[in-house]
């Protein structure tokens, strides 16, 4: 099985796969359209050199610290496919999303600006891989951590109330969401 497999890769020109994975990696390693599911470049909750970790809300990193801590002992890794975002990456997602979406009204269903997100506040990670994701949503909510959008099920923020509550019911899309209303 191997074997076939290998002569099915090797049949591609190498150029291919190279150009393919690099811009795998730049164009959708870190934003929150549906491509970033399977995304991951190794960052960690508990990295603390990454900026898209370091800078996010304390007790937002304290929670997924300690989901991440637990999650491994079920055999889970957290991956941080993004964290914290500079106004001026946020921006640039953006701009890429109404290219991708073709109007700017398409582009909020994924990405907010840069005045709005709650990634360049500090106070939202993307969390991968889909079982992580899967892992946050079955036991999330202990930790205070909850889904926000429907429509992004890698999408984490801190809401401290839902460990005795339970999450509010997640918005259908960030459109949805007053905070993007501004
Ligand atoms: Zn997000």
């Amino acid at each position: 099985m191997l074997r076939t497999g290998f002569a099915v890769v090797s049949a591609v020109p190498i150029g291919v796969l190279v150009y393919q994975s690099l811009t795998f990696l730049s164009s959708s390693a870190a934003w929150d359209g549906p491509a970033a599911v399977p995304q991951s470049n190794g960052v960690t909750v508990f990295d603390d050199h990454s900026p898209s970790v370091a800078n996010l809300d304390a007790d937002l990193l304290e929670a997924l610290r300690r989901a991440a801590t637990d999650a491994a002992a079920d055999g889970v890794e957290f991956v941080v496919n993004s964290g914290w975002r500079s106004p001026e990456y946020q921006a640039q997602l953006l701009r890429e999303a109404v290219s991708k979406y073709g109007s700017e009204h398409e582009a909020a269903r994924w990405v907010a600006a840069p005045t709005t997100s709650a990634h360049v506040s500090g106070q939202a990670v993307d969390i991968g891989p889909t079982a992580a994701a899967a892992w946050l949503s079955a036991h999330g909510a202990e930790y205070g951590l909850c889904q926000i959008y429907s429509n992004e099920p890698w999408h984490y923020e801190l809401r401290p109330e839902a460990s005795e509550h339970g999450c509010p019911s997640p918005y259908a899309d960030p459109t949805q969401d007053p905070r993007m209303q501004q």
